[in-house]
């Protein structure tokens, strides 16, 4: 199994997991957006309890358009955003794949939420697009 690791900007937050990724995705959805400030978010999926944290992140919490309770896991101190949690998908945790120190893990297999990207980002054809979330 891969090990994941990673950092904040500051460091004061730091995780580790030997663990599959159950699926990578770049996800365009305006929340993704405006947590990050990026074009779009890089998401890993992996199980909750593979992943250990040192540190302790700060949660936002809010409700995302399919009614799912949400929690943003961001560094209180530097503000790096970290990693996701939705009630719809319980026991997973997302990594966001900027904190991720294995670069060459990352391989998203889609676009999701393709319908509110920002018109100027490029999109590889050869990765699968959905509007949403597929289901
Ligand atoms: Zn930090
Ligand atoms: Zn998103």
């Amino acid at each position: 199994m891969p090990k994941i690791s990673g950092k904040c900007l500051c460091g004061n937050i730091t995780f580790n997991a030997d663990t599959d990724i159950k699926m990578m995705a770049n996800c365009h959805c305006d929340d993704c957006r405006q947590a990050t400030g990026a074009a779009f978010g890089t998401l890993l999926f992996v199980a909750e309890d593979a992943v250990e944290i040192n540190g302790s992140p700060k949660a936002f919490k809010h409700t995302a358009d399919s009614g799912a309770a949400m929690q943003k896991l961001f560094c209180p101190d530097c503000g790096s955003q970290m990693f996701g949690k939705n009630s719809n998908r319980e026991s997973i945790l997302s990594v966001r794949a900027g904190v991720v120190a294995e670069k060459d893990l990352v391989q998203p297999g889609a676009n999701v939420y393709l319908s509110s990207k920002i018109p100027s980002t490029p999109v590889d054809p050869n990765v699968k697009g959905y509007d949403k979330m597929p289901g």
